[in-house]
């Protein structure tokens, strides 16, 4: 079998840890299989990088951004190899540039274009473990990328889909994917299995397990990924396309993200490309926009309130001030103290009765809705940041998430 093993953060956070990876790496090697090993940077090393960045300048060039986070993965995967060779397990590391992963040249967020992985291929023919850094590329004039926060979850399962790997297994903090984040929800439960969609929807809706690139991947190449600790042989939690329907509800989880930010502009004349135009004016900064409402307008005018990211909301606000003077809007305002709760489920939109459900039980708990949203498989709701634990830990009750 050919093996794809990534490592978050948490798992290399030490040396100790570095080498507890070791051992399990060589584990997996001496069962007979060819083993591609994925980590990312130590610990909280990607946070502290940018800090450093951040103090020095407001609006550091994105190039170097890329060049100074991509270290990160470097250390890691130098100390991983050492610590492989001093158990006597050979192993090779390599930089994502090395390793053929070729993206384009959307520093900070870029996109993977090509794999040319015939070095991998060559390293494993020679016996070795073949280490490679997370979360970066190269692009076509050989700069330094980076795929995004998260991103070492998506170089894991791309090089599984080019090096047509029999399972990536993604090893974490925690035993697997949960209805709910133990931290908020102490009975929240380790799913055995979930769909690629329920995934990928938990992921854009907050879950942090997964870069939600990495499970469209996996999707659109059906890789099938093992979400499991690197602290225990615990069996995980199994993304796939297909899974076992009658095992449950039609509720999966319930997931919160409270780094985003709402953004309202107010009084806004009613005509049309007032939409087209603050949207492409965001995009063409890179600011993803996820839950749009639009009121009913009043004679003429109406407001319309929309949510980001809440890192991007800075230059959300200096682009919409001016825009907002352009189209003769009364104003923008924008809010951090914002969380977006969802319910993710197969289930969930073609059953009438779910979204009763949610809505009863946030107003139960005297939590007022300010946005909604839906697709076929999640609900959104935004609600106040302070709120937002409350909301989880009801939602996951209502929806008898504790029992299997
Ligand atoms: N080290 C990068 C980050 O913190 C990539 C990753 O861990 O997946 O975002
Ligand atoms: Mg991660």
């Amino acid at each position: 079998m050919l093996v794809v093993q990534k490592y978050g953060g948490t798992s290399v956070g030490s040396l100790d840890l570095i080498r507890n990876v070791a051992h399990r790496v060589k584990k997996t090697k001496e069962e007979g299989h060819d083993v591609i090993v994925v980590v990312s940077a130590m610990g909280r090393t990607t946070d502290e990088l940018l800090k450093m960045a951040y103090t020095l300048s407001s609006s550091p060039p994105e190039r170097e951004l890329d060049m100074l986070a991509s270290t990160g993965e470097q250390v890691s995967i130098a100390l991983l190899s050492i610590a492989l060779h001093d158990l006597g397990c050979p192993a090779i590391s390599l930089t994502g540039a090395q390793a053929g992963i070729i993206t384009d040249s959307l520093f900070t967020r870029a996109r993977i274009v090509r794999m040319d992985t015939w070095k991998i291929g060559e390293e494993l023919s020679k016996g070795k473990v073949v280490i490679v850094a997370g979360f970066q590329g190269m692009n076509e004039k050989g700069e330094i990328t980076t795929l995004g926060r998260g991103g070492s979850d998506t170089t894991a399962v791309a090089l599984a889909a080019a090096m047509k790997a029999d399972v990536c297994e993604i090893y974490t903090d925690v035993d697997g994917v949960f209805t709910a984040d133990p931290r908020i929800v102490p009975e929240a439960r380790k799913l055995r299995e979930i769909t690629y969609d329920e995934m990928l929807e938990m992921a854009i809706a907050g879950a942090k397990v997964l870069q939600h690139r990495a499970v469209e991947f996996a999707k659109r190449f059906s890789v099938p990924l093992h979400v499991r600790s690197s602290f225990n042989y615990n069996e995980g939690t199994w993304v796939k396309e297909e899974i076992s329907m009658e095992r449950r509800g039609v509720v999966t989880g319930v997931t919160v993200d409270k780094k985003i930010a709402k953004v309202t502009l107010l009084g806004v004349p009613d005509i049309p490309g007032i939409a087209h135009k603050f949207t492409k004016a965001l995009a063409e900064s890179g600011i993803n926009i996820d839950m749009i409402i639009q009121s009913e307008p009043r004679g003429g005018y109406n407001d319309i309130s929309f949510t980001i990211g809440e890192g991007d909301l800075e230059k959300a606000m200096k682009i919409l001030k001016e825009l907002s003077d352009e189209i003769g809007a009364e104003g923008v305002t924008g809010d951090k103290e914002v969380a977006k709760v969802s319910i993710v489920g197969a289930g969930v939109c073609s059953n009438p009765e779910i979204p009763a459900i949610m809505f009863g039980t946030l107003a139960e708990n005297n939590i007022n809705i300010e946005l909604i949203s839906t697709s076929e498989v999640r609900i959104s709701c935004v609600i106040r940041e302070a709120k937002a634990d409350t909301a989880v830990r009801a939602l996951h009750k209502a929806f008898k998430l504790e029992e299997e």
